[in-house]
């Protein structure tokens, strides 16, 4: 019998899971460590798409209205590439959210329901879970429980080659952007979305060949937030970006074979990145709670838990793994893309990345593209003649 759960990590995954099991089962005992104080963490705001959160009002109705009460809503997307805006219109209404709005909202979730939450508290081992029957590792992309076990979870590890840091801006923008910018000896990206009237997230990346041209590899975190500012300054309208351990690094690329391990088993990060291009990472770091959740709390001893766990969840997670890793082995050198062709078919390119818009897909869901890009000059599949197009 499952009677109590210890959780190493009081982010997303680790919060909403703790709080679902308190929820559903008031008998189990949870308990949750987190490095951090509760009132502090990395990052500014993060995108939670309409499909997201249609599961989280399914999976908790109790929760849902204070998590919705925190987004600040968006639609739509703006494509920009060498300074010419691309009409790509398939885009969701989204919610952005403060993280640590979020991370506060389901603190409180938690202490109502009675978890016990440590912050502030650094552990170097696993032993101060050693009366739980289960562990779970929510404690990120450099998990400790997950890094403890690497060998029986057959962790695979990898960085890529494009280098990134996550900005603030207190500047408005309307809308969300995506805006492909060359620069001298390459170019640069910038992700940018409004969380807030007042408040965007802004992610610079650049590839490889951009960071040693703009000579970014010999400069300090500040320095480079300004070179690279310096060239989205009328998009900022003036506004610094704003540092928040902005930290420039390469993404890590982690997947695990097995999802646990005797008593241990891994959510979120821990488990496995997903690519901020495909914006789903605390997206899917809750999807696993909610399976994980539903597992634990289902009255299975503990190893057909953990396995009805991966039942549920391993399918979703493995077409969502795909989209992200060819979206990011796109982005990979992303400089020569925009240097070798228009921007239009750049766009193109961008739409294809992931291998999910096939020609039907591209004809029926993007009329303003598919009319944009024939006025270029490009050429397209044909429209089929049961689905016309705008
Ligand atoms: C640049 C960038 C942009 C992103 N944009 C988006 C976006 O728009 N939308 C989106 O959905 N996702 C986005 N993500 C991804 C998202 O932030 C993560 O996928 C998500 O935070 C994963 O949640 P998690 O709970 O698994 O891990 P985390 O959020 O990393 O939480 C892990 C927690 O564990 C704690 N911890 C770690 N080690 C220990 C330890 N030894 N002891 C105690 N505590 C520990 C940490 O302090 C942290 O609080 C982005 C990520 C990046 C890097």
């Amino acid at each position: 019998m499952i009677r109590r759960v210890g959780i190493l990590g009081g982010g997303p995954a680790g919060l909403y899971l703790a709080m679902l099991i308190r929820r559903r089962r008031p008998d189990i005992d949870v308990i949750v460590i987190e490095r951090s104080p509760a009132d502090a963490t990395w990052g500014f705001g993060v995108v939670l798409a309409d499909g997201g959160l249609r599961q989280l009002e399914a999976a908790d109705p109790g929760s849902y209205p204070a998590i919705r009460d925190v987004l600040f809503w968006t639609e739509g997307q703006i494509f920009t590439v060498s300074g010419e805006d691309v009409p790509l219109d398939k885009s969701r209404k989204g919610g952005a959210v403060k993280r640590l709005d979020l991370l506060r909202v389901l603190q409180a979730q938690c202490r109502e329901l009675g978890v016990a939450l440590h912050f502030n508290t650094v552990i170097a081992d696993l032993t101060v879970f050693d009366d739980c029957d289960v562990v779970v590792g929510a404690d990120g992309s450099n998990s400790l429980v997950r890094d403890s076990h690497a060998r029986a979870f057959g962790t695979e590890k990898y960085l890529l080659t494009n280098r990134f840091a996550w900005f603030g801006v207190d500047h408005a923008v309307d809308q969300s952007h995506l805006n492909f910018k060359p620069v001298p000896g390459g170019a640069l990206v910038g992700h940018y979305y409004p969380y807030a009237p007042d408040r965007n997230t802004f992610v610079m990346e650049c590839d490889a060949p951009t960071w040693e041209a703009l000579g970014l590899d010999v400069k300090s975190d500040s320095e480079r937030r300004r070179i690279t500012q310096s060239f989205f300054r009328n998009e900022l309208g003036g506004a610094e970006l704003v540092e928040n351990n902005s930290i420039w690094r390469q993404f890590p690329v982690i997947t695990n074979e097995n999802w646990f391990h005797d008593r241990f088993v891994l959510v979120g990060d821990a488990l496995r990145t997903a690519h901020f291009s495909i914006g789903s990472g605390t997206r899917m770091a809750l999807e696993d709670a909610i399976a994980l959740a539903d597992a634990l709390t289902f009255g299975l001893e503990r190893e057909a838990a953990f396995a009805r766990y991966v039942e549920i969840r391993a399918p979703a997670m493995e077409k969502l793994r795909a989209a992200a890793e060819r979206s990011f082995s796109w982005y990979e050198r992303f400089s020569e893309k925009i240097a070798g062709q228009s921007a239009t078919s750049f766009a193109l390119s961008f739409l294809r990345r992931t291998g999910r818009i096939s020609d039907e897909r591209l004809l029926r869901d993007f009329p303003a593209f598919v009319a944009h890009a024939r006025e270029k000059g490009l050429v397209l599949p044909k429209p089929l003649a049961s689905e016309p197009v705008a």
